[in-house]
């Protein structure tokens, strides 16, 4: 066989593998499916990474880690509008979700969920509910984030990486509480594990005086909105402004410390983007 015939030869045998494997890799989705990417080797070091890492002690980190990976195995996490889900967006999500559980009794951490979606950025979602004349808006309204009772999480990256800069806000957690307040059907702005007696005099008392502040310091106004908008407001509140939150509300500090178990009084916020969204 000539020479130039041969060089042709390999030419048309690496175009004819681009044909076939190609639009495997052009069709490969955005998300990693439930049980389908292996963890990576040093998640652990990745995990240690994240602001709240070093507000649980080493027995509450042994269960903080084996929640990961069960949530990395049965959680699908997909990313929308073109955003890529890679491993440290993950963890992220599944560390912060599993912060929320580690006093929790045994067992798999949001047995019901199924799925978290990621927007880069803030949402638009149409509207539902009417408003006080009765009327639904057509104009869709913007989110940072939602939950639907059991199966989804939604949340806008770019608001998670506000959160691990140390913003008031924190779309991660305000969503997991409202799942773990959907665990059990008699509870309305709790965890299902709560000291029932004790959450209520305390979250019911600590409502009632965010609902007389025209102007509250620490809880954002928002919780006033409802029990469970509460729930995920005081809960945002711990984590991001645990300080200041000890300082003037100091039984709702001890109650969250009692039930969630982390010390969020100090905490090292990241100072670069984690992922650009
Ligand atoms: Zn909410």
């Amino acid at each position: 066989m000539p020479d130039d015939l041969l060089d042709y030869g390999w030419l048309i045998a690496i175009f004819a593998i681009a044909l076939i494997l190609g639009p495997l890799f052009a069709l490969r989705p955005t998300s990693n499916r439930r049980g389908e990417v292996p963890m990576p080797e040093d998640w652990k070091a990745r995990l240690a990474k994240l602001p709240h890492a070093a507000c649980i002690d080493d027995a509450q980190r042994l269960r903080w880690h084996a929640d990961v990976e069960t949530f990395w195995q049965h959680v699908t996490i997909a990313g929308c509008q073109g955003f890529w889900v890679n491993a440290d967006v993950r963890l992220t999500i599944a560390g912060y979700a599993c912060l929320l559980c580690v006093k929790a009794p045994p067992g798999r951490p949001y047995p019901r969920l199924r799925t978290v979606l990621v927007y880069p950025q803030p949402f638009l979602v149409p509207q539902t509910e009417p408003d006080e004349y009765g009327l639904v808006p057509d104009d869709p309204v913007e989110q940072i984030g939602e939950s639907w009772s059991g199966e989804r999480v939604i949340v806008s990256w770019a608001d998670v990486e506000a959160a691990l800069m140390g913003d008031a806000v924190n779309v991660l957690v305000h969503e997991f509480a409202h799942q773990l307040d959907d665990e059990s059907a008699d509870a309305s702005g709790a965890p299902p594990w709560r000291e029932a007696e004790r959450w209520a005099k305390v979250m019911q008392a600590e409502y009632d005086r965010l609902l007389r502040h025209r102007r509250p310091k620490v809880l954002d106004a928002y919780g006033k909105e409802s029990p469970e908008e509460f729930f995920g407001v005081v809960i945002e509140a711990y984590f991001q402004r645990g300080a200041e939150l000890a300082q003037h509300h100091p039984e709702l500090y001890a109650l969250l410390s009692d039930t969630f178990g982390l010390s969020t009084q100090r905490v090292t916020w990241r100072t670069e983007v984690l992922v650009a969204p």
